[in-house]
């Protein structure tokens, strides 16, 4: 049977006064149900963009899909007529945003914009659709429901207004959330509560979850695999153990190794040197060859390909990837 979400070789570009930039080049995931996927990588590597995609809001200038697939059970969103691919995102996919203030709108109590998604969505009364919405609330645990349904965005502390924000997400039942960065403006101990609050929500819902983040640390608890993202490329997918316990490409080593860690503190964090490439000039060969620990001739002049014989399940994208794989395993 088909997959909940197959993403196979998505180009985007962003058609810019300076020129195009490659946002992403060639990028394949797949998500099955109730199956939770990190994607990992600085900022500017293409996350948010591959989210934006499978999302439909790239869909106008200045963001091109210009080629690839995107199936939501099996079916291409991208084939379908425009009326129809909006109507399977609305009602299947839905996603959380970083900054959960100004995806709320601050002149509506969150009851209100709530009951909202029922009655323009579903065509609910008023009183089921404001049933539901404190069912919602209550599901994102957010206490005392009843009361807080009438408070509007900037009443509730940043975790509370995130859980708003997963409740709307939630509203219409979706089969695949993705969350981009959404704990970044947190605080630590309210990161892993809403972190938790995914997963749960995830495991009893039997949704696809996608997490979008630049930390390594906040994923390691909850995702079931990984694919880290460079270049607007997948260079490394993985289930999550291993991953973290033998890295095959030398970025998501480097990642790895700049995590915080508790035993380390006061001591320099080893953050890696440079910067992801600017999107309009992508190095020739492999595009993290400048900022490489392994890079030589071979990676200047040709593009690694992406390697399916790391072991069953994973892959990588780099020339060396055994002596990276057979290195000592980070921090150790
Ligand atoms: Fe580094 Fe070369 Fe591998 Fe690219 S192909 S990650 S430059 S070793
Ligand atoms: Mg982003």
């Amino acid at each position: 049977s088909a997959r909940l979400l197959d993403v196979e070789n998505l180009h985007v570009e962003f058609r810019t006064q300076a020129g195009v930039a490659r946002a992403i080049n060639g990028v394949d995931l797949h998500l099955d149900p109730g199956e939770t996927l990190a994607i990992l990588g600085e900022s500017g590597c293409g996350k948010s963009v591959t989210a934006q995609a499978i999302m439909g809001i790239l869909d106008s200038p200045p963001g091109f899909v210009t080629e690839g697939a995107i199936r939501y059970r099996g079916v291409d969103l991208l084939k379908l007529p425009e009326e129809q691919r909006r109507k399977v995102r609305a009602n299947h996919i839905a996603m959380i945003f970083q900054d959960a203030l100004s995806a709320l709108n601050p002149v509506f109590s969150v009851g209100f914009q709530l009951a909202e998604l029922f009655r323009v969505h579903r065509g609910t009364s008023r009183q089921e659709a404001r049933r539901r919405s404190i069912e919602l609330l209550d599901l994102v645990k957010i206490p005392a429901a009843r009361q807080r349904i009438n408070d509007y965005p900037h009443q509730f502390s940043g975790g509370m207004r995130q859980r708003v924000m997963i409740a709307m997400a939630l509203a219409l039942d979706p089969k695949v959330l993705i969350a981009d960065e959404p704990t970044t403006a947190l605080d630590v101990t309210v990161q892993a509560q809403i972190m938790n609050l995914l997963a749960e929500l995830r495991r009893e819902r039997n949704m696809g979850l996608i997490l979008i983040t630049h930390d390594m640390g906040v994923v390691a608890d909850v995702a079931d695999r990984i694919s880290v993202m460079y270049a607007g490329k997948v260079v490394e997918e993985a289930p999550v153990l291993d991953i973290y316990a033998r890295p095959a490409h030398p970025y998501t080593k480097a990642l790895l190794e700049s995590i915080p860690r508790l035993d380390m503190k006061g001591q320099q964090l080893n953050v890696i040197k440079g910067l992801p490439p600017n999107l309009l000039r992508i190095p020739a060969g492999c595009p993290f060859h400048p900022r490489c620990a392994y890079a030589r001739d071979e990676c200047r002049a040709d593009p690694p390909p992406q390697q399916y014989d790391v072991a069953p399940a994973r892959t990588a994208r780099c020339h060396f990837w055994t002596e990276v794989v057979g290195d000592e395993p980070a921090g150790s």
